[in-house]
């Protein structure tokens, strides 16, 4: 960790040696640890190749600010650990660089106990990082394993493969409409799942690792199906042709928002963190018996077609190509 050291207005806050010690370093359980945070560099034992993905969330960007440290920890993992299961990969590892605008003991103790929470969960030992102050910013880094060629790359579909997408979409889009009062939803019950989606994603890592040797191409949902199907399409020079009929879409996003509206966002919105990937038509059972055996449902939504546009149809009827969805430049 480098030495910048952000002091609260407090003469008694923590430094940064102290914040490390107290909130972050633990005792690791995995061997392959061979020595963790406390070093000027972590290291790791690895055989074969590793999966590396690096996500930033920056305060007002890609959070509400009065969104709970406990909450912002699982977010801030979840969102990696979608990359990681976009590529099939068993995640490992993983490095925080933390910008702080000051060192309160609380907000570090709820966010720390919630990081390791969550890690613990999916296996992860936290290995490294950074302090630093200035406006609040998270910035994971994760190292998972997978066998170079078992890895879900953006680039194997092919015209013909069928479109499947994990779980519902366009719930976190809902979610975040609530959260900015955009809208009143009456039902409260649909109004939390859907702010809870927003809020504290869940990464499909199993089904990634699952869906290895079946998909033929795989990305997850960041900024928009539209728009992360669109890429995938331009990895794997194809076009894909997606029926708005099938999309799978939840209760409380109809219960709340209406029919229309639902399928926009299930469309356009992001931060769903499913997963989008492709697979042979010859594969279509493979798929659902191996997600169902993990409890996750997977759609199939269309199928790529040769060319380079997503069309969107409406029960077969061509309605329009698809417009992109969120890009922060
Ligand atoms: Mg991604």
């Amino acid at each position: 960790m480098a030495p910048e050291v952000p002091r609260g207005h407090s003469p008694s806050a923590p430094g940064e040696f102290e914040i490390i010690r107290d909130f972050f370093q633990r005792q690791s359980a995995d061997a392959d640890v061979l020595l963790g945070i406390g070093d000027d560099a972590a290291l790791l034992q690895v055989s074969g190749s590793i999966a590396v993905a690096t996500d930033t969330l920056v305060a007002g960007v890609h959070f509400l600010t009065g969104m709970s440290p406990a909450r912002l920890a699982q977010r801030a993992l979840a969102v990696n650990l979608s990359d990681m299961a976009a590529m099939g990969a068993q995640p490992r590892w993983f490095t925080l660089a933390l910008t702080l605008p000051n060192a309160d003991v609380d907000w570090l103790s709820a966010f720390s106990m919630s990081l390791h929470a969550s890690a613990g969960e999916y296996q992860m030992t936290l290995v490294g990082g950074d302090l630093t102050r200035g406006p609040l910013t998270i910035t994971l880094q994760l190292i998972g394993t997978v066998p170079a060629e078992l890895a879900l790359r953006r680039d194997g579909a092919r015209s013909g493969d069928l479109v499947f997408v994990t779980g519902t979409v366009g719930d976190a889009a809902g979610g975040l409409r609530l959260l900015q009062q955009q809208v009143e939803c009456d039902d409260r019950a649909s109004a939390n799942e859907l702010v809870d989606r927003f809020e504290c994603p869940t990464p499909r890592v199993s089904a990634g690792i699952a869906l290895r040797g079946i998909a033929s191409a795989a990305i997850d949902i960041s900024d928009g199906l539209s728009a992360d199907l669109a890429r995938l399409c331009a990895a794997s020079g194809c076009g894909a042709r997606v029926d708005m009929a099938k999309l799978p879409i939840s209760d409380a996003l109809q219960a709340c928002f209406g029919k229309d509206a639902s399928i926009e966002m299930a469309m356009t919105g992001g931060d769903d963190y499913e997963l989008l990937f492709t697979a042979a038509p010859a594969e279509r059972e493979r798929v659902i018996t191996a997600l169902s055996l993990l409890d996750v449902t997977a759609e199939c939504i269309g199928e790529c077609i040769a060319g380079n546009a997503v069309n969107i149809h409406n029960n077969g009827r061509y309605i329009s190509d698809a417009k992109p969805g969120y890009t922060h430049f």
